[in-house]
């Protein structure tokens, strides 16, 4: 079965519009992969696509960051131009940001390093 990742808005579907500023602030995206989720929800199930590749080691608060720029949103990775454009295609659908606008903490940069993994800021 295919994986889907949780689109933020959808758990907060009955709240007040008037809040969202709210939620947003409480969006981070994966220094990785690029997924963008909320910080509890990356704090429940760390990120879709990059579980394997952090470990159980690292926290959230390491390889997500708030400051990125610009969101796509994708339900088909395989099949959309954006996504090879962006270099998505391999992810889970969901929101993505468009640019990551920090340096990843050292700790994450260690853990993929070792592993080869080289960061695509976009
Ligand atoms: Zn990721």
């Amino acid at each position: 079965m295919e994986r889907y990742a949780d689109v933020p808005a959808h758990l907060e579907a009955n709240r007040d519009p008037a809040d969202f500023a709210l939620t947003n602030k409480t969006l981070v995206c994966c220094y990785v992969c690029r997924l963008i989720k909320s910080r509890n929800q990356f704090a429940d199930q760390g990120c879709d696509n990059c579980r394997n590749i952090m470990g159980p080691s690292i926290s959230f608060e390491d390889f997500t960051t708030p400051n990125f720029s610009g969101m796509i949103s994708i339900m088909d990775p395989k099949s959309s131009w954006a996504c090879k454009w962006l270099h998505l295609g391999k992810y889970v659908p969901g929101s993505y940001a468009m640019a990551v606008n920090d340096d990843p903490p050292d700790e994450l940069q260690d853990i993929l390093e070792n592993k080869g993994i080289k960061l695509r800021h976009g």
